[in-house]
């Protein structure tokens, strides 16, 4: 445990100004969680830094008396890497939200990490730039999250995630030091690749301050298809066969029968409350029917919608092959949005309906039908209903368990004994245990099941590494740091 940090607040009023030091505990109650809203920690101050130079006085403190520190982004994690577990400071990233430099000739932007994600892509859009990882979260998500938690999102299967934009990161070390992990540059092979390391790390090493993104022109036509199969093997069958088939999607997207019922029921209850206008709008888009077991999207984009024409037909008559109920074009930008709109919408359906508990596997393309099968039957064998949506053209999705009426021992008994068999169940394939949300505190079990001892053990090396006081985010990523 470190030091209490509260007899500290004057120090760091010194510092920040009595504005940015939080201290009641209405004020510090929203710091408390993230998204994972099962669990939640009390932090004992909450400290907003406006730049670079104050969060390294600030850790200076901390290193100095021993105070632990967790940074805090948009607060949108799923795994509780926001969460302090161990109470002490949050410091929160807000205040560092400049957009300092639109380079065209070079194409790359650089930004404060506290910027809103969707931020970065309306200022690049006006010069026809374009950064394409999209989070679903990328109103309320910041850019500091999405780095450290080597975030990606629908366009991740043509265009890659994140940490494949950064050129170059500056870093607060735990201690204090400010630096720079590499050059602005495209190309570099000069040693140890410590940008890299910093991506994903979760706040455990250091708060990012700054980023260097390359980014690329903006496409500038899009279409997307929907396709409904009553076949999960069909389905998944024709996701391996997209890209046999020289297809180059720039989004391959899946949700499965739980979850179309889900947002199907969110729909109804909302349709019941609104206007008669704005239902009829709403129904534009014909409702899924009722033999339909999984619901694919499939984009494509690029310069000439010609080519993109034929590529959704490509794609078409493959569905076909794989006898497809029902397939749905959309051209046109509001087209596009009502087409997804059951991909769009579940996350948020779930997360307004229910306590859930998300596990973000990661795995080979091809064993998407057995992931499926296999989340079914951990769910009905602890009584849990669980949705599948998500990246499949990635082989990644997102399994949610819902903790519906379960009381709150139950839940985490039942959970816990869930999300073990799921970790086995995609490791046995070859898989990861997150491919997108990262560990925090809610994965930590998963990791000695993914790891050996060895990689465990150069984890935690680093870790002692850059903070040797463990001060920063204790109780993430390593299970054994948990103190
Ligand atoms: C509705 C919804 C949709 C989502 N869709 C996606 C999606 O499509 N793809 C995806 O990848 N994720 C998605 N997520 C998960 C989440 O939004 C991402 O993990 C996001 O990257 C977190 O960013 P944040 O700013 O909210 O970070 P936070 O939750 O605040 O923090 C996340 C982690 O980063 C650390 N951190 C934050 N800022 C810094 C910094 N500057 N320096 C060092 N460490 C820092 C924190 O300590 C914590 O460990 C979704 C979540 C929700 C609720």
């Amino acid at each position: 445990m470190g030091n209490s940090v509260l007899k500290y607040k004057d120090v760091f009023v010194s510092l920040l100004g009595e504005r940015y030091v939080l201290s009641e505990s209405e004020q510090l109650e929203g710091y408390a969680q993230d998204e994972t809203r099962d669990l939640g920690y009390l932090p004992e101050l909450v400290l907003k830094p406006k730049n670079s130079a104050e969060i390294s006085q600030v850790l200076t403190v901390c290193h100095r008396e021993g105070l632990t520190v967790t940074p805090r982004g948009g607060g949108s994690g799923v795994s509780g890497g926001a969460q302090p577990v161990e109470g002490g400071i949050v410091l929160c990233m807000e205040r560092l939200n400049s957009i300092c430099d639109i380079n065209q000739s070079n194409m790359t932007v650089t930004v404060e990490t506290g910027v809103i994600t969707q931020e970065v892509n309306e200022q690049l859009m006006q010069y026809g730039l374009w950064l394409p990882p999209d989070p679903g979260s990328a109103a309320f998500c910041q850019i500091g999250g999405n780095l450290s938690e080597m975030a990606a999102g629908p366009k991740s299967v043509k265009y890659g995630a994140f940490k494949d934009y950064v050129l170059n990161l500056q870093v607060v070390l735990p201690d204090g030091r400010i630096t720079w992990t590499g050059a602005n540059v495209r190309k570099l092979a000069c040693g140890y690749n410590l940008t890299q390391l910093m991506l994903g790390s979760e706040g455990t090493l250091g708060i990012i301050t700054r980023v260097v993104f390359k980014v690329v022109p903006l496409p500038k036509e899009e279409i997307l298809v929907r396709l409904a199969f009553s076949s999960l093997q069909n389905a998944c069958d024709m996701i391996c066969k997209v890209f046999e088939a020289g297809l180059t999607p720039s989004e391959l997207e899946f949700i499965d029968r739980d979850s179309i019922d889900a947002v199907s029921a969110a729909k109804k209850e909302a349709s019941n409350a609104i206007d008669a206008n704005s239902k009829s709008a709403s129904e534009v888009v014909k409702e899924v029917s009722d033999n339909t077991e999984v619901l694919l999207w499939i984009g494509f984009d690029g310069a000439n919608r010609d080519l993109l024409l034929e590529d959704a037909e490509t794609a078409a008559d493959l569905a076909q092959a794989y006898g497809v109920l029902e397939v749905l074009v959309a051209q046109e930008p509001a087209q596009k949005r009502r087409l997804w709109e059951y991909r769009h919408l579940i996350g948020k359906t779930i997360m307004e309906a229910t306590i859930f508990r998300d596990i973000d596997l990661s795995f080979p393309r091809s064993a998407l039908r057995d992931i499926v099968v296999g989340t079914k039957q951990v769910g009905e064998k602890y009584g849990l209903r669980t949705v599948c949506f998500g990246h499949c053209g990635d082989g990644n999705i997102h399994i949610q368990l819902l903790r519906d009426e379960l009381e709150d021992a139950k839940w985490d008994e039942l959970s816990t004994l869930a999300v073990t068999e799921l970790y086995e169940l995609t490791t046995a394939h070859g898989g990861a245990i997150s491919g997108e949300h990262g560990i925090g505190c809610v994965a930590t079990l998963g990791m000695s099941l993914m790891f050996s001892e060895v990689q465990l053990e150069l984890m935690q090396g680093i870790k002692t590494l850059f903070d040797p006081k463990n001060i920063l985010n204790p109780g993430k990523i390593i299970p054994d740091l948990s103190r």
